[in-house]
């Protein structure tokens, strides 16, 4: 396995589902980050297979709220001084703002510039938000 240098300070987002990576990586806009980051994939893993982790030197600056929203069961550990600090538990966030797109063709945020469409969680098992413009049901 490729050797990457043990963390001292910042976030490693570990379990992601193999393949699931590279989709979190652009979610998070860390191609515009100016931190050292690094995304492995497919890292063997015993609980599943394979799987995907995205390390993060320096301070905290994630969006857990579409983290949440991409994979709820991935684990993100805080790192300080190369100890993990704290364990932050996801899910499913109720509001959700611009991080959707509206899947209804006839909705005004389609045809006219509203900025960012707000979405509220309706059905968690499903992942369905209500878009609060047209109330059409949307998923990521
Ligand atoms: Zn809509």
């Amino acid at each position: 396995m490729i050797n990457v240098s043990k963390l001292k300070k910042g976030v490693v987002i570990d379990h992601i589902e193999a393949n699931k990576g590279y989709k979190i990586f652009n979610q998070l806009k860390l191609d515009e980050s100016e931190d050292v980051v690094v995304l492995m994939r497919n890292v063997p893993s015993q609980k599943m297979g394979k799987k995907d982790l995205i390390k993060i030197e320096n301070d905290i600056n994630v969006d857990l709220t579409v983290l949440g929203l991409i994979d709820p069961n991935v684990t993100v550990n805080v790192v300080e001084n190369g100890e993990r600090v704290n364990k932050i538990k996801l899910s499913l966030p109720e509001k959700v703002m611009g991080i959707m797109e509206c899947k209804n063709p006839r909705c005004i945020s389609k045809h006219e510039n509203v900025g960012e469409i707000g979405f509220t969680l309706v059905d968690a098992g499903e992942k369905l938000y209500r878009c609060e413009y047209c109330d059409a049901r949307t998923s990521l």
